[in-house]
């Protein structure tokens, strides 16, 4: 059936009407029991796009065929984050008060450009911000500000400590020059690689970023630090930055962030730290302590709602106690967006590249202003609403909500260890500091590469089981399986089915054997 569309202007509000309460529905009986579904998809290469039409319609359709349309094709391309029984990754989720905000952001379609572009957006920026910062406990003056993910944040972090280096590359360039030596960042061999992506995407170089070897439980030596700063020195290099990681991706080590800092202040280093996932965990009170020991002297740091507190992907909270050399950095002003309020530092005029270069009392604008134009701290223009989801989340749940949320997964995460350790042919690959358990199966007298092997076979059959769905990593060149636990929705039940799936698999793989 055609659609009675006007010939301009959106759909008509009774369609739109009844096909936003369809959707509805449909998203709360998913939520309900997104458990009907696989947890991994099991579409094949190609499938999805093979169901579709290859060119766009020539009229406009319906929304109740378009929604038929996401049921019937979308929906089976789709690997459900939302599963109790996601355990890759870093299991995530989105909560009733993050999608209710994601709705109302789209409805609003506001760009948070300049204050002025639309005032609650920045201040909800500030306030959620500033929210979660006391949340965690970390003291001291923070500027935030929201991007997309944390891999944008750590670029941004290292853009600052490029700047702060002092070698003007914001308005010269790296090409060409003598005068500027190959600059370095540090981070351990457990780093994301967003630290390298970022150092690629400013022109640091990938082979300049130095990756520092860990101890037993998989946190950067302060000391190899400190002896790779100073044989890089010597050889010409000018180190600007390390990343120190509370909660590293393959087993969610702590870097020993104090101490780190400690070279870092020697060396007149930037220091970033990535909590990109860890560091949500400070709002537990009685973990506030060992999640951000030193981190209160970082530069910068970088912790992703969108990870583990529940709001909808996505969101990375980034603070710099320096936002002034972030500014530096990336403000540039064309004539169309000055304006009279926000944070410019100059009068709220705006800096052009021209006018930064000439006046030196420029260089170093500090948002003195109550209100900042959030563009001028990073590379975009155009900017989501999205604080109004973390601002949501954090006021739906409250503090002690939250914090009884992450407590519950990380209780889940060490009973899940106890089960381990206390199985014959389970190993523990690292301890669990948070909620995440690396382990292995590894019986005795299947040699290290037989039993990589079978771990691999043993995660394809737990996968392939719609149960549940697990990732992997390599520790010490082992293959090892991850289980994460960090999804709204996962209970005890669904650790021990999953458990359970684990030891199904490898009593199969063991029947199997010749
Ligand atoms: N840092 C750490 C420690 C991570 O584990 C991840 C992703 O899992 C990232 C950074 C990158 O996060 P994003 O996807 O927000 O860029």
């Amino acid at each position: 059936m055609q659609p009675s569309l006007p010939s301009f202007g959106d759909i008509p509000a009774a369609d739109f009407d009844r096909a936003a309460r369809r959707a509805l529905e449909w998203v709360e009986r998913y939520l309900e029991n997104p458990e009907r579904f696989p947890v991994l998809s099991r579409v094949a290469p190609g499938e999805v796009r093979a169901a579709l039409p290859a060119s766009p319609p020539a009229r406009g359709e319906s929304l109740d065929a378009i929604l038929d349309d996401f049921e019937r094709v979308v929906v089976p391309g789709i690997t459900h984050w939302n599963h109790p029984g996601f355990f890759a990754y870093f299991a995530i989720s989105s909560s009733a008060p993050g999608i209710i905000g994601e709705l109302l952001a789209a409805a609003l379609n506001v760009n948070g450009m300049l204050w002025k572009t639309s005032p609650s957006a920045t201040e909800l920026e500030q306030v959620a911000l500033d929210w979660l910062r006391q949340l965690m406990g970390l003291e001291g003056e923070w500027f935030g500000t929201i991007t997309d993910t944390a891999s944008i944040s750590t670029m941004l972090a290292l853009a600052a400590a490029r700047e702060a280096a002092g070698l003007d590359v914001r308005e010269r360039g790296l090409a060409g020059r003598a005068d500027v030596p190959a600059m370095r960042v540090y981070c351990s061999t457990q780093s994301h690689s967003s630290v390298d992506k970022g150092a690629i995407a400013l022109g640091l170089g990938h082979r300049n970023v130095v990756h520092v070897e860990t101890d037993g439980a998989f946190r950067m030596r302060p000391d190899l630090l400190a002896e790779a700063i100073t044989r890089d020195r010597a050889a010409g290099f000018l180190p600007i930055a390390a990343v120190a990681t509370v909660g590293t991706t393959s087993t969610t080590s702590i870097d020993p962030v104090r101490a780190i800092a400690d070279v870092c202040r020697r060396e007149g280093m930037w220091l970033h730290v990535d909590g990109a996932y860890g560091g949500v965990a400070a709002i537990v009170p009685e973990l506030r302590d060992a999640v951000l020991d030193g981190v209160f002297l970082a530069d910068s740091v970088v912790v992703n709602p969108h990870k583990w507190l529940f709001t909808p992907i996505d969101c990375s909270a980034f603070y710099t106690r320096r936002p002034e050399v972030l500014k530096q950095a990336f403000s540039l002003v064309p004539e169309y967006l000055r304006t009279d309020v926000g944070g410019t530092g100059d009068g709220g005029r705006g800096m052009s590249g021209d006018e930064l270069q000439r006046d030196d009392q420029f260089r170093v604008p500090h948002p003195s202003s109550p209100v900042p134009n959030y563009m001028d701290y990073g590379v975009q223009l155009g900017r989501r609403f999205r604080a109004l989801k973390l601002w949501m989340v954090i006021r739906a749940f409250g503090a002690e909500g939250l914090a009884a949320r992450v407590r519950q997964h990380m209780t889940l995460a060490r009973e899940l260890a106890s089960w381990v350790e206390a199985e014959p042919c389970w190993r523990l690959m690292a301890p669990v500091p948070f909620a995440l358990v690396c382990f292995r199966y590894a019986p005795d007298g299947v040699p290290d590469e037989e039993a990589d092997a079978l771990n691999e076979r043993i995660l394809g059959r737990v996968n392939a089981s719609g149960e549940a769905y697990l990732s992997h990593t390599k520790l010490g060149g082992r293959f090892t399986l991850r289980v994460a636990i960090g999804n709204l929705r996962t209970e005890r039940r669904h650790v021990a089915r999953a458990w359970e799936l684990l030891r199904e698999a490898a009593a199969a793989e063991r029947d199997a054997r010749p």
